[in-house]
């Protein structure tokens, strides 16, 4: 009897070798060297290193994050028992294989005198138990999908070899049958922590090329979605269930299974013609990395534990994909009638890519079909991919099917000679960060906002309490005073009442006597007494009255304590408002460490997907960026520019706006850059404007201190010149003087390219022109050309050949007359000195503004006596661009002025 061992059919001479006793395990697991291989995801982008071995089947091997770590298919083979109806009709036949699993071989009689031998990861025999089967095939996927690795388990195999039974059966009679679904659910929640994990899945099944939702049939043509720059696959359209409890799983499955189509064949009735995805998504935060980093940065107090929890934490998110597949028997052999056996090839379809595509990854073809169907595309991970795939494959005991089973191991074969580059799937978790600090900004505004309350009421309350105790003291002091008052007048009243009646008295009796000899002295002396009397109680009626003075002048004394009282509440109040206006500034830092972690992290992906040459509205304001962002390496800053980030959207540009007026000078800074740069996008710029962005930046201009913020300011009101409104806006806010003005205190060459760029773009609307001049716009950037920067001369060559373009626009259509106001503003002499300046941009504007003036003879003297003429000669013979060389000499030929001088000179035309 001959025999031989085979792996992965791949080649007939080993046998003899492998016969000899020399095979041993580690000369067929070794995988096939595989450098630039190609792989099921060709194109998906994931980076891959060469790999120089396979990664132990358990799943302790830990990827970095970009480069992924080789990891052969791990294979498995799994024999089912005889069923009755074998029992009775193979019963004179011996089974067609033979198993030696102590060897991971399994034996396939040829006939009755040759047999192959074949290895593999794991050989199962009739007697194996589920639970074997799970921890031999599934667990280490599982193990290694709650690390954060992706992970693939699939059956394959003849219908009615146990596929649904490895993979599906509930066990819920007998739990040592549960399946390999049920078992991986049961490790997947015992391993992961509720509070900050989640598990979610969907169950698809995929029948004639066609996705259906197993949760929600009604949804039978759910779309596959890829992204362009990670090549991951989707499918938005799919129900996605969150489990919590391992009973809520298996009701899941229960309800997919009673939706799953079935087609009766004659080889077994409960047999499947579809193929079943269980797709369970693990999300877990990763703990101990962020909460260290945090309590480093803590140790400086409050605010610096916030900006510690800027860090954002990082989530894996991985997928583990159990595949039942349909069966893998040839269609003429199933027994299909009617639409059945339509149903039959589209199910060949899916199957044969699959087939199709493990033999390019096995042979390292140079092209994998991946698109041929839409199972491949979904297992594009899985085989070839970043994901840890283990395969079993089921096979019946009976000589019947030879063939299904000889084809069934030599799938089994082949795809152990796939080899995938696992990943982890972890990456920064933005959106949660995002959260915490909103959650952390409304703990701090309702916290100031409680304590302002609090304080404005206390105010009140002590305002209106010293208010009713000096009503009350006033109340009391006048009411006191009233009745002395009174009481002294009616005093005084009753002893004038006295005296006069005593006087009466005097009068009638003793009238005559008196008249005789005056008045008794007795009686005089009465008199006095009384009027003595009288004296005192005056005196002291004024005693009373400064007693009561005395007293208002104590209520008043009182009054002022309580107006000291309320000082200090208000001194208090200020102190408070003071606190408040540092926690806004806090708030303000915050707020912009964001921003600056956004726009790095926006970098980050830029620098990433690096190579598109996007256009540029400002071709300065990049090299800006980049000056002013030292840090980073200049070619960076020449990519496209970063959308508005996510966070951006989330901020809001109005708040970006206010924090240029931060009391922080970082902060006005980052946010300057934040604005210049979303002012560089077209998109932005209305928005930037009707948010009152110009006027801040023009702000900037006339207050800021810092060059590096006036020129970021300058570079972005560049940009929103371009548009004809707010050059409007920039002259009504008397935008030209401040930029004069910026540029007369300016150090740095870039900001006055900046500027110069600015009134470049101020120059070419027509409407302006006549203030723009009159603003000291042209003097301005004539004032700017000492520099001699090349980019700053550029700039104001190319405002000159604006203005002058304008300018010869309005004298045609007569809207002008006159000389030109260039002229006027002294611009030729320069004209004439760097009308051949090397630097093309420099040169090509000055020779068009030089062909504009020329046009109009009211120039024409000037251009003479400054000796102009000879450089538009020299322009029209010798310029390099066609279109203007032909200007240059149109408008000589055209002005009889030109004509008559370069007569004069005998210039040959
Ligand atoms: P498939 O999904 O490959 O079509 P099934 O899982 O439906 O096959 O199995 C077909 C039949 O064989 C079922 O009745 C199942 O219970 C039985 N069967 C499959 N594998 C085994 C096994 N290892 N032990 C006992 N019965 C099995
Ligand atoms: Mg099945």
């Amino acid at each position: 009897m001959a025999s031989g061992v085979r792996n992965g059919g791949g080649g007939g001479g080993v046998g003899a070798a492998r016969m000899s006793g020399k095979l041993d395990r580690q000369s067929v697991t070794a995988t096939p060297k595989s450098t630039g291989k190609p792989r099921l995801s060709a194109g998906g982008g994931a980076y891959r290193r060469a790999s120089s071995g396979s990664l132990p089947a358990a799943g302790g091997g830990r990827a970095s994050s970009d480069s992924g770590v080789s990891s052969r298919v791990r294979v498995a083979v799994r024999l089912r028992p005889r069923n009755a109806d074998e029992l009775a009709a193979d019963a004179d036949f011996g089974d067609s294989v033979e198993l030696q699993p102590e060897l991971k071989r399994l034996k396939l009689r040829k006939n009755n005198w040759e047999s192959e031998t074949y290895e593999f990861d794991e050989v199962l025999t009739e007697f194996s138990s589920q639970k074997r089967v799970y921890e031999v095939v599934a667990k280490p996927v599982v193990e290694s999908v709650l690390e954060g690795y992706n992970g693939t388990v699939m059956a394959y195999g003849q219908t009615g070899t146990g596929k649904t039974f490895t993979l599906g059966r509930l066990g819920e009679e007998d739990t040592a049958a549960r399946g390999i679904m049920v078992r991986a659910m049961e490790d997947i929640l015992a391993d992961i922590t509720p509070e900050t994990d989640t598990v979610s899945l969907s169950y698809l099944q995929l029948y004639m090329e066609m996705i259906q939702d197993l949760l929600d049939p009604v949804n039978d043509n759910i779309a596959i979605v890829e992204d362009p720059r990670t090549g991951d696959v989707s499918l938005p359209g799919a129900t996605v269930v969150e489990i919590r409890d391992q009973k809520s799983f298996v009701d899941i499955l229960r309800v997919g299974e009673a939706h799953r189509v079935a087609a009766n064949t004659k080889l077994n009735t409960e047999s499947s013609r579809s193929h079943a995805l269980l797709m369970v998504n693990v999300r877990r935060t990763v703990k101990g990395r962020h909460e260290m980093d945090a309590s480093i940065s803590g140790e400086n107090g409050h605010s610096s534990s916030i900006v510690g929890s800027l860090r954002p934490p990082i989530v894996r998110k991985s997928k583990l994909v159990v595949v039942d597949l349909a069966g893998s028997e040839r269609i003429d052999k199933s027994g299909s009638e009617g639409h059945t056996l339509e149903e039959a090839k589209s199910i060949n379809l899916s199957l044969s890519a699959l087939g199709k595509c493990i033999n390019a990854l096995a042979e390292n073809s140079p092209h994998v079909p991946v698109r041929d169907s839409k199972l491949t595309r979904l297992l594009k991970d899985s085989f070839g991919g970043t994901a840890r795939t283990s395969l079993v494959v089921t096979i019946g005991p009976s000589p019947r099917h030879r063939g299904e089973t000889t084809s069934t191991i030599m799938f089994g074969q082949r795809a152990m000679k796939v080899e995938n580059m696992v990943k982890l799937k972890e990456e920064f978790d933005y959106k949660s960060l995002c959260r915490r600090l909103d959650i952390e900004l409304d703990k701090l505004i309702a916290e100031n906002e409680r304590q302002k309350k609090y304080f404005d009421d206390e105010v009140e309350r002590i305002t209106a309490e010293t208010q009713c105790r000096v009503t009350e003291a006033e109340r009391e002091c006048k009411i006191a005073l009233e009745s002395e008052k009174a009481k002294y007048h009616q005093e005084y009243l009753d002893s004038i009442k006295i005296l006069e009646e005593k006087w009466k008295i005097h009068q009638q009796s003793p009238k005559k006597q008196i008249k005789e000899t005056g008045s008794s002295p007795n009686e005089v002396g009465e008199v006095q007494n009384l009027l003595q009397n009288e004296k005192i109680l005056r005196q002291s009626a004024e005693y009373e009255a400064n007693d009561l003075k005395n007293q208002v002048l104590h209520w008043k004394k009182m009054e002022a304590i309580a107006t000291a009282e309320v000082v200090k509440l208000r001194k208090m109040l200020d102190t408070e408002a003071s606190q408040k206006e540092k926690l806004e500034e806090e708030i303000a830092v915050l707020k912009s460490q964001l921003l600056q972690l956004s726009i790095d992290a926006d970098e980050t992906t830029r620098s990433l997907d690096r190579g598109d040459g996007s256009g540029k509205i400002f071709p300065g304001f990049d090299s800006l960026m980049s000056h002013t962002r030292n840090s980073e390496p200049r070619e960076q800053s020449n990519g496209p520019k970063p959308p508005i980030a996510k966070l951006f959207e989330q901020v809001g540009l109005q708040k970006i706006l206010s924090l240029l007026e931060s009391e922080e000078p970082d902060v006005r800074v980052h946010a300057v850059k934040v604005v210049a740069n979303l002012a560089a996008e077209e998109a932005n710029q209305e928005k930037i404007v009707e948010a009152g962005g110009l006027t801040s930046l023009l702000m900037l201009l006339r207050s800021s201190e810092d060059e590096t913020i006036r020129r970021v300011a300058a570079g972005a009101i560049a940009n929103l010149a371009m548009n004809e409104t707010n050059q409007d806006l920039i002259m009504a806010q008397g935008g030209v003087a401040l930029l004069s003005m910026t540029a007369s205190d300016a150090e740095d060459p870039q900001t006055l390219r900046m500027v110069a760029g600015a009134i470049a773009n101020l120059c070419g609307n027509d409407k302006l022109q006549i203030r723009l001049r009159g603003e000291g716009g042209i003097k301005a950037l004539l004032g700017m050309v000492k520099c001699g920067h090349p980019d700053v001369l550029a700039q104001v060559a190319r405002g000159i050949a604006n203005f002058a373009k304008c300018e010869s626009r309005a004298v045609t259509q007569r809207n002008k007359v006159g000389k030109s106001l260039l002229i006027d503003d002294g611009v030729l002499p320069w004209i004439v000195k760097n009308a051949n300046n090397e630097a093309a941009p420099i040169r090509r504007h000055i020779e068009l503004a030089l062909c504009h003036l020329a046009q109009h003879e009211v120039n024409s003297k000037d251009i003479i006596s400054e000796g102009a003429l000879w450089e538009l000669v020299r322009i029209s013979r010798d310029c390099s661009r066609e279109d203007i060389r032909m200007l240059a000499y149109r408008t000589l030929t055209s002005s009889p002025t030109l004509q008559s001088e370069m007569r004069r000179l005998r210039i040959e035309y």
